[in-house]
């Protein structure tokens, strides 16, 4: 499951683990982008910051794990090389890559696009204001999945954050404490370079 995680919160964690029961999946690799090629429009904040809330948010369930691949890659993230590399690392495995119905419509202007489907089967799960749309998708390659609604979204997480307002039960527990340590998404905060 590819995403910004910007922060995480559980919209993104009851997908994965709907999906992971669904679809029987041994595992779901949460992988949070590196450089975002569809997200200049703002400052996302720091891979490692989004890494690591990624892996508070994860750290309970033994079948959710967080990849750095994207983020340790330099230069533009894109899909396909993800999915290539996984695939390298692991030749026997069946890759599902697990995206919400605002993101399925957009696939197909991704990076080699046509080449996806033979990477991995795609499924695209519900999210409360977008309609699953699947025309243009080839209907071999990808499935879909209702999951419960979950009206989250970073987006909001981050203005309410910037508000004053909490974020208690959208986020889980330690991210909520993650984002007050290091002040992120204060308004007017300072974009502080931590990690260097
Ligand atoms: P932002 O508001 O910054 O775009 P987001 O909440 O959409 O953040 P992303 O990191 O962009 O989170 O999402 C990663 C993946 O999780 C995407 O495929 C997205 O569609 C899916 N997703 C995000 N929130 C939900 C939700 N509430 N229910 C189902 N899927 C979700
Ligand atoms: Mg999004």
């Amino acid at each position: 499951m590819g995403g910004t995680f910007d922060p995480v919160h559980h919209g993104h964690l009851v997908a994965a683990s709907e999906v992971l029961e669904s679809f029987a999946l041994d595992e779901v690799i949460f992988v949070p982008t590196g450089e975002q090629p569809f997200k200049t429009d703002r400052d996302v904040t720091q891979a490692e910051h989004r890494y690591l809330m990624t892996v508070v948010a994860t750290a309970s369930n033994p079948r959710f794990t967080v990849s750095r691949l994207e983020i340790d890659r330099p230069g533009k993230t894109y899909t396909i090389d993800t999915l290539r590399e996984l695939k390298a690392q692991m030749p026997d495995t069946d890759l599902y890559f697990i995206t919400g119905a605002d993101v399925l419509p957009q696939i197909l202007t991704w990076k080699d696009a046509d080449e996806l489907w033979s990477l991995a089967h795609f499924i695209g799960v519900t999210r409360p204001g977008h309609e699953l749309d699947t025309s243009g998708l080839p209907e071999a390659g990808v499935s879909l999945l209702e999951v419960p609604a979950m009206a989250i979204s970073s987006t909001d997480c981050r203005r309410r954050v910037a508000a004053g307002k909490p974020v208690w039960y959208l986020v889980p527990d330690g991210v909520v404490q993650y984002i007050a340590k290091y002040g992120l998404y204060r308004r007017g905060s300072a974009k502080v370079d931590d990690f260097s």
